[in-house]
């Protein structure tokens, strides 16, 4: 006989996000067997429940209270579907947690994902925002995504054009958010190293540490040890990474603000250019206003901490207040990252 998963009524969820926000759920299922999928969401419909998804809650801001159900992604496990001389396809499931598995693929001799270490959060979230850093984004690895529409029930797999991948976005921040639960990712992976070592925090490093060819190993360690370096631990200082993307801008607005401030960070994005988040808000002092219950991180401006736990509303009011200065001083308006519920 196989039990079905239980739903926990109000529970809290201050552990369950990284900002630690005191959030509790009206209705809360930790789905561990996809099986158990279909018939939750037909409970759902029935029950006339809003139904949402969390991961490990490292890119959400969860006010007091998330009505409906909240269900927790954590099925486990991964498999190799298909290997070639120079690439393999695996699928993993989407309660597997991010950092496990670029280490897993590393021991397996699967590459491609060093430059994404110790990323927080689950495999499933991945796809979301095509997490990136260091010069590397998820997208160009993941083949398709096999989602379960929240509503319908109905499975699909969206292949990796489908998914509109670009700079921290996907279709499941616009035409789909909110509407698909991630049940598996289908990755292709080289099998041939190809360290990426050019981004320049990144290259420093391994300069300074003789590292100059480095094994993926080595950048997978330097990726590490760069982040514990510069990013606050969420589980000392609760936090959900950068607030803010970057700007993007056009060439036209690039020149026009380089008039006023020539020292602005700025990076080429095709066309377009990308402008430093944190730069911007440090012009506006907020690394200097250090003495609020909701603060900047003293060494990055771009990710707010939130020491004292408080609810959403003082996060979305001091982030409200960046965004406002920003908008002040240099006609941009900020977007926020991580996702707001409730
Ligand atoms: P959650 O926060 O639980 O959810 C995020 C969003 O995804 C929500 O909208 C949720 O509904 C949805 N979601 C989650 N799982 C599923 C699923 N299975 N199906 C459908 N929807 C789902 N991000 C980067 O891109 N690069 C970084 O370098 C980076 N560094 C970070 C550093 C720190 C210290 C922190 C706290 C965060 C950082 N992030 C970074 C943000 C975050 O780690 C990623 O966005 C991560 O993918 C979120 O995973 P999660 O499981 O915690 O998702
Ligand atoms: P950083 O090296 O201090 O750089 C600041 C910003 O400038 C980054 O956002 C980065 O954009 C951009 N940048 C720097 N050099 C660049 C280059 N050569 N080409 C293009 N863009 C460049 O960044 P950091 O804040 O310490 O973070 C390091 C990496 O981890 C970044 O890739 C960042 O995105 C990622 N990260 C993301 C989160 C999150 O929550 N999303 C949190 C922490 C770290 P990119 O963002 O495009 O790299």
């Amino acid at each position: 006989m196989t039990l079905s998963p239980v739903i926990q009524r109000d529970v809290p969820l201050q552990s369950l996000n990284t900002l630690a926000t005191p959030a509790v759920a009206e209705y809360l299922v930790e789905l561990e067997k996809a099986a158990d999928l279909p018939l939750l969401l037909e409970q759902a419909r029935q029950s006339d429940w809003q139904v949402r998804v969390l991961g490990e809650g490292s890119n959400v801001v969860l006010a007091d209270r998330i009505p409906g159900l909240l269900i927790r992604q954590a099925c486990r496990g991964k498999s190799l579907v298909e290997e070639d001389s120079g690439s393999v396809s695996l699928a993993v499931a989407a309660g597997e947690n991010w950092h496990e598995f670029v280490d897993w693929c590393l021991q397996q001799g699967y590459y491609g994902l060093e430059n994404l270490a110790l990323i927080p959060g689950t495999v499933g979230a991945a796809p979301i925002q095509n997490i990136g850093a260091y010069g590397v984004a998820v997208g160009r690895f993941i083949a398709s995504v096999q989602c379960r529409d929240l509503h319908t029930g109905e499975q699909s797999i969206l292949l990796s054009r489908d998914c509109e991948f670009g700079y921290r976005d996907s279709v499941f921040k616009h035409r789909l958010r909110d509407r698909l639960i991630i049940e598996v990712v289908r990755f292709r992976l080289p099998t041939i190293p190809a360290p990426e070592c050019d981004y320049p925090v990144l290259k420093r490093w391994l300069q300074e540490h003789a590292s100059q060819n480095p094994s993926p190993r080595q950048l997978f360690e330097a990726v590490t040890a760069i982040r514990s370096s510069r990013l606050p631990d969420p589980a000392e200082t609760p936090n959900a990474g950068s607030f803010f993307k970057n700007p993007i801008v056009d060439a036209d607005r690039l020149q026009s603000l380089l008039a006023d401030y020539p020292d602005l960070p700025h990076y080429a994005d095709g066309l377009d250019y990308k402008l430093a988040a944190a730069w911007l808000i440090e012009q506006c002092g907020f690394k200097q206003r250090l003495d609020g219950p909701v603060r900047v991180h003293p060494q990055h401006a771009l990710v707010i901490i939130n020491p004292q736990r408080r609810s959403a509303n003082d996060i979305e009011r001091f982030a409200g207040d960046i965004v406002e200065a920003v908008v002040q001083r240099f006609g941009l308006r900020l977007e926020q990252e991580p996702r707001s519920y409730g």
